[in-house]
């Protein structure tokens, strides 16, 4: 992220409305730039000073007295019998249909569901994986290492498989946080991409496969699979990526008997 573009964002971080990726581009940003950071702390100066009740102050007793009774005497004004009168109607009706169409629509647009904030929160965890430079807590290419590495460290084991020969090399394996829960963090490379499997024991019995989305320019593509679900992400172009997870799939797959 370069200034620019971190100035114009900066108010919509203060205010704690960025997605996670953005935030977390925009954090990264006012670690290295001394100059951002500054105006940073300057915007927050000033909605503090904004808050303060100093800038708040009370109407004496009698201009207080003046405002009620002038209010009361334009309501007098206003005749009251009203109520039911034709423009009330005018104004009343199209608000009643308007409220019937927002009460037909709500349940359209409920926000993004769960499967989107989790595909956010993946795409998130990948790139700060590539961001801190922090892709592996365990750095190997071989499966017998990664695997056991795991243990004790969560309360599952995740399946672990190199698919070198296939050309994805496994690089190695971390621990990850997602859906407020410690995941297994696999960690493959295809040339200079980098694909991250993240790995986790599923509530869903039945088998299910999504369908591959983007976001941000990283294709996401998840399953689940024997009680484990399988998420994985990567700015590998998205038939290559697909190729992968059939690959893993397989791999993964108990061997016919
Ligand atoms: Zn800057």
């Amino acid at each position: 992220m370069d200034c620019q573009i971190a100035q114009t964002l900066l108010d919509t971080y203060l205010d704690g409305e960025l997605d996670p990726v953005r935030n977390l581009e925009i954090e990264e940003h006012l670690h290295g730039c001394a100059r951002c950071l500054q105006s940073s702390s300057d915007r927050r100066v000033i909605r503090h000073g904004l808050k303060t009740e100093s800038l708040y102050f009370k109407a004496p007793p009698d201009l207080q007295r003046r405002i009620q009774r002038s209010v009361r005497q334009a309501a007098k004004v206003e005749a009251p019998s009203r109520w039911l009168s034709l423009s009330w109607i005018k104004i009343a009706a199209p608000l009643a249909a308007a409220g019937l169409v927002v009460l037909l629509l709500v349940p359209f647009f409920n926000g993004p569901s769960s499967d989107e904030l989790l595909t956010q929160e993946v795409v998130a965890s990948h790139i700060r994986s590539l961001m801190a430079n922090h892709l592996a807590d365990v750095p190997s290419t071989d499966e017998h290492t990664v695997k056991p590495w795991f243990n004790g460290k969560i309360d599952f084991s995740p399946p672990v498989s190199d698919l070198a020969k296939d050309g994805f090399p496994l690089i190695g394996g971390r621990l990850d946080y997602l859906k407020n829960r410690p995941v297994a963090a696999l960690v493959y490379r295809r040339d200079k991409h980098v694909i991250n499997v993240f790995v986790w024991p599923s509530d869903n019995s039945a088998p299910s496969t999504a369908p591959i989305k983007t976001q941000q320019g990283y294709h996401v593509i998840h399953w689940d699979s024997a009680g484990v679900n399988f998420w994985i992400v990567s700015d590998l172009e998205a038939s290559q990526l697909a190729q992968f997870a059939d690959l893993l799939k397989s791999s993964l797959a108990p061997p016919p008997s």
